[in-house]
């Protein structure tokens, strides 16, 4: 059996990881030569929407999946039309367009910040007096881990933050004070069967994600299954799906969610009974899925720009260290590590040794 991937980055690789056990083989589609993932199968180098890319990808697969949304709508399409795609084209076209996304969730009765679409300067003026300050400018596509985003604290921001978006159609939203940040993955297969991997409580900054912890019995948990549920089943979804939220008060907000693996759900490698990403696989290929119960106590940490030494991540009780094989750049995500621990204060001492190793190679 061979799974098509569109992107051969790092959740690809983990993907791949995650299938060689199961006696699967791997093609990949991606547009950079040196891409991580592309000693695990064939790589197909070329851009996304090559004809002749398209073609080998859907001759050679027997199902495609995606580790990005961030693919041409029109690829998806044509390969659905010649080979079994999930998650659906439709899933990857609501998630790729924030307002989109945001329409979508309220039609769901899904709360989100308040938002309003803008497409030029005077627009964008004239939201601030609905939204109020501060809000967050973002574009509605191309955006990921803070990307094409600024945070509007006073008029004088909206000159800068609107030159940042070069023109491109954007959406101001509220700034939400959360409490929290958390996020709940889980999966549906070809039957409509739902998993829930308990709630990851995560941490980010400059937008992007820095560490995940595991949450045994969230108080959280039962909300976000309701809204993950209904999401997933609005859109007859297959595969693994992370929806990002927001809380304040007691409550729940969506931020967004992504149609794939996700970083918050790293920890589920060494964490939880099944790895997302085998879960996805098994999703994908009509297989029953696996327990998504955690093993213990877990949070993953990123390393982000540089790298630390595998000795001195391994020195650390419990960790596991996965390196993407990517070249160290500012702001690149090249690693991540995981920590387990039987009780939450060896959690809590471990995960400190490892926050400290990410810091100290941290140049974002
Ligand atoms: P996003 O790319 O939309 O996931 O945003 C990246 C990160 O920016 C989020 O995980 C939050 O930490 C922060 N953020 C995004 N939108 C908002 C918002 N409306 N209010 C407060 N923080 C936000």
């Amino acid at each position: 059996m061979i799974v098509g991937i569109l992107g051969a980055g790092q959740l690809a690789r983990m993907i791949a990881l995650a299938g060689y056990p199961l006696g699967l083989d791997f093609i990949f589609l991606d547009p950079s030569a040196d891409a991580c993932a592309n000693k695990l199968g064939i790589h197909l180098l070329g851009d996304y929407n090559d004809p002749r890319l398209l073609a080998e990808l859907a001759e050679q697969a027997d199902v495609v999946t995606y580790e990005f949304e961030n693919v041409p709508a029109d690829v998806a399409a044509y390969l659905s039309a010649h080979t079994k795609v999930y998650p659906s084209p439709n899933a990857l076209a609501v998630a790729q367009d924030r307002l989109i996304e945001k329409n979508y969730f309220q039609r769901l009765d899904i709360p989100t910040p308040d938002y309003v679409p803008v497409d030029s300067f005077a627009e964008l003026e004239q939201a601030m007096t609905q939204i109020g300050w501060p809000a967050i400018l973002k574009s509605r596509t191309q955006g990921y881990d803070g990307k094409g985003q600024s945070v509007l604290k006073s008029p004088d921001d909206l000159v800068a933050a609107w030159a940042l978006l070069d023109s491109a159609p954007a959406i101001v939203e509220a700034f939400v004070p959360f409490d929290r940040e958390v996020s709940i993955i889980a999966v549906r297969n070809i039957s409509g069967s739902i998993v829930f991997y308990p709630l990851a409580e995560n941490l980010h900054r400059g937008g992007i994600l820095r560490v995940s912890e595991s949450r045994d019995n969230d108080g959280m948990q039962a909300q976000a299954e309701v809204f993950v549920t209904r999401l997933m089943e609005s859109l007859d979804y297959v595969g693994v799906l992370a929806l990002e939220l927001f809380e304040i008060e007691g409550q729940l907000i969506a931020n967004e969610f992504a149609p794939r693996v996700h970083n918050s759900g790293h920890w589920t490698i060494e964490g939880a009974e099944t790895s997302q990403f085998e879960n996805h696989l098994r999703a994908i290929l009509g297989l029953p899925l696996g327990a998504t119960t955690a093993v213990g106590k877990t949070a993953m940490v990123n390393f982000i720009g540089g790298l630390p030494t595998c000795k001195d991540v391994l020195a650390i009780e419990h960790a596991h260290l996965h390196l993407y094989d990517k070249a160290p750049r500012k702001g690149r995500k090249v690693a991540h590590a995981t920590v387990c621990a039987d009780h939450v204060d060896s959690l809590v001492t471990r995960l400190d040794l490892l926050i400290k190793l990410a810091q100290q190679v941290d140049n974002s």
